[in-house]
């Protein structure tokens, strides 16, 4: 799932490139994508592109006084056309959700990879009408350290839990909660009342600082290639740590896993995994 640093990267290389020109034409591939009917989405054609922004891990395409809100779910992400096609698009096949056609002749996709079909679009007046924006927490990269101290107070949860609740903080998911946990050795499962919260937010700005570095002058198609690249402990379950040489572990859930290092993270325990432990008995 894209989170924080990734849509910034869209942010930054969508910005110079559409902001200024005209929406002529939209293509729907996957009608479940489109979240609104009213404005309908036709409302766009026509329309000058007044800004790219950012809210937690969603894209917002601004109009002036209208927003089109996209969301990407786990498999979703956004592909750029200098040329964008214009032949027919043909409904339900495939992961195309919606394609924009540019003045310019450029345009871009939101498509989504997979059977789930969970990316989201909408076109709203007012951007707070998409509960993911009305809900969602002040931003990882914004939080300042008496919001995030009672943030963590105020939790016994555990402190991955935490860190994903896009209504607690906004914009870190699966992969930079591991990332994150890694770098302040903390273990996934410390409840977040006993964490040092100066400590990891420290950690957060500096892990999710150098990731957005690292994406940003990036085109689409690059930024996930480079991501994974960038990640230490999420996604590398029995390979070695690069920090304490130990092997790094995951604990599996239904639909996804974390991974973490015990060397650095759970003074060498491993995590107990139900469904490993299920498969063991
Ligand atoms: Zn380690």
């Amino acid at each position: 799932m894209p989170e924080l640093p990734e849509v910034d990267a869209l942010v930054h290389f969508m910005g110079p490139r559409i902001v200024g020109d005209f929406i002529t034409r939209t293509d729907i591939g996957e009608l479940s994508i489109l979240k609104t009917a009213d404005p309908p989405l036709e409302a766009i054609s026509g329309l000058e592109i007044s800004g790219v922004s950012r809210v937690g891990k969603a894209l917002l395409i601004e109009f002036d006084g209208l927003d089109l809100v996209c969301r990407f779910a786990r498999a979703g992400w956004l592909i750029w056309h200098e040329q964008v096609p214009t032949g027919p698009v043909r409904m339900g096949k495939g992961p195309l959700g919606l394609r924009i056609h540019l003045a310019s002749g450029a345009g871009f996709d939101i498509s989504e990879a997979g059977t789930k079909k969970n990316a989201s679009v909408s076109l709203v007046d007012d951007r707070t009408e998409v509960p993911a924006i009305a809900n969602a927490g002040p931003d990882a990269l914004s939080i300042d350290d008496d919001q995030f101290a009672a943030l963590l107070a105020d939790s016994s949860s555990r402190i991955k839990t935490v860190l994903e609740e896009q209504q607690l903080i906004a914009g870190i998911g699966n992969a930079y909660s591991d990332e994150i946990l890694h770098t302040a050795k903390l273990s996934p499962f410390t409840p977040a009342n006993r964490v040092d919260a100066e400590a990891l937010l420290e950690v957060i700005r500096g892990v999710l600082g150098a990731a957005r570095e690292a994406l940003n002058d990036l085109p689409p198609a690059k930024v996930k290639t480079v991501k994974k690249r960038g990640l230490r402990v999420h996604g590398r379950t029995g390979q070695t740590c690069p920090v304490c040489g130990s092997t790094i572990a995951e604990v599996s859930y239904a639909d996804k896993s974390l991974q973490y290092c015990p060397g650095c993270q759970t003074g060498g325990k491993k995590l107990s995994d139900r469904r490993m432990d299920r498969l063991l008995k």
